[in-house]
């Protein structure tokens, strides 16, 4: 790609840096099916002790870990809770019902945020009419949300409903480090309210390939029972896995650029009267484009013409994310390009031609 281009796409494209190249050549492997890779066991160490679980696996993708979560937590004919704009609901193929067998109930939150009000009475009782409410799934950061922080003592309150309920408890924190720079507060704090936890080794992390699904011991034996079911046992997986090792090790504390960077944009958006932002907690970026422009699908094209690569994530809106491959200069330059097209389009100037609409 012609280094013009600025891809505000999502945090999934950062390419691997020569540092993190340079470990995945170095790194001892083994086969982790037979017995063990010793890269992969030392990265599943340093993800349970970051997250102050008993112990973690890797797996291939955030959804995998997500669905296994699932399985392990759920029977078929179970229920679990989630906010409507979730990513286990939304974006992973309802994995869960065609895995699993097991239904998600939603529910609608502010910028991805439910409250333990909307969830309480919500637990059915156990008669042969109905599903089981079995468990409660968060996400944080939330991705549809805007990269929302959700708000500790909100999370406390509902996972001690949840455990007062008897039901199990998972975090998707496919970005979790993200709200932990943004909070200050420490992953395992977070993680103490949950059962399992996913995290994202492929996002903001920066590493090419990669989730961890940690827990108790028990949970992730049984995880990683259903890991080699789903197809996602994986041989001399150190050659990945020392990424994400290298990832944890450099790439955490830069996560507040990540931050600062989405700030410039927002700055930027904000500026034009007509785009309207949701709030910016970390690196993702949601705007709202006035009917006037013609709708987010003419707005992203009308970018891309430009240099600059978004998604549409409805017919109105329009998602930006920072990330380890974005500086801040290029954010000042994309920040800038997108005011501009805000206003070519509603003066009716149009360059590009919409080829498809991504969402
Ligand atoms: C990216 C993401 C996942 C997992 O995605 P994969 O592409 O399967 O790794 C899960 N949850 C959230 C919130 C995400 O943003």
């Amino acid at each position: 790609m012609a280094p013009s281009i600025i891809d505000l796409r999502s945090d999934t494209v950062t390419k691997p840096t020569p540092g993190m190249r340079a470990a995945m050549a170095a790194a001892e492997v083994g086969d982790d099916v037979i017995d063990v890779d010793p890269s992969c066991e030392r990265l599943e160490q340093m993800t349970a002790k970051l997250l102050g679980k008993e112990a973690a696996i890797f797996m291939p993708s955030g959804s995998m870990s997500n669905q296994i979560a699932v399985r392990i937590h759920c029977k078929p004919g179970d229920e679990f809770l989630c906010e409507s704009g979730c990513h286990i609901y939304n974006y992973e193929q309802g994995a869960f019902a065609q895995l699993s067998g097991v239904v998600a109930r939603t529910f609608d939150g502010e910028q991805g945020v439910l409250t333990v009000d909307q969830l309480k009475g919500t637990v059915r009782p156990w008669n042969d009419h109905l599903v089981r409410t079995r468990m409660v799934c968060l996400e944080n950061t939330h991705n549809r949300g805007a990269g929302r922080v959700q708000p500790f003592d909100v999370v406390k309150e509902i996972s001690d409903w949840g455990r007062s309920e008897g039901l199990r408890v998972h975090l998707d924190g496919a970005r979790l480090m993200n709200a932990v720079a943004a909070s200050g507060i420490a992953a395992d704090r977070w993680c103490d309210l949950f059962d399992t936890v996913s995290i994202c080794f492929s996002k903001g992390l920066g590493a090419p390939i990669g989730s961890a699904l940690a827990g108790p011991k028990e949970m992730i034996v049984e995880a990683r029972r259903h890991r080699k079911l789903f197809g996602g046992a994986m041989r001399q997986v150190g050659v990945i896995a020392s990424a994400a090792a290298y990832a944890l090790e450099h790439h955490v504390a830069r996560l507040v650029d990540d931050h600062a960077n989405a700030q410039i944009l927002a700055t930027a958006v904000s500026r034009s009267e007509h785009l309207t932002l949701l709030p910016v907690d970390t690196n993702i970026i949601i705007f709202k484009v006035s009917a006037r422009l013609g709708g987010a699908a003419i707005f992203a094209a009308e970018l891309k013409s430009r240099g600059v690569l978004c998604f549409a994530t409805s017919p109105t809106q329009i998602r930006l994310v920072t990330h380890l491959d974005v500086t801040a200069e290029e954010c000042q330059t994309a920040g800038e390009i997108i005011v501009e097209v805000a206003q070519d389009l509603a003066a009716g100037v149009r360059r590009a031609q919409v080829v498809e609409a991504a969402y």
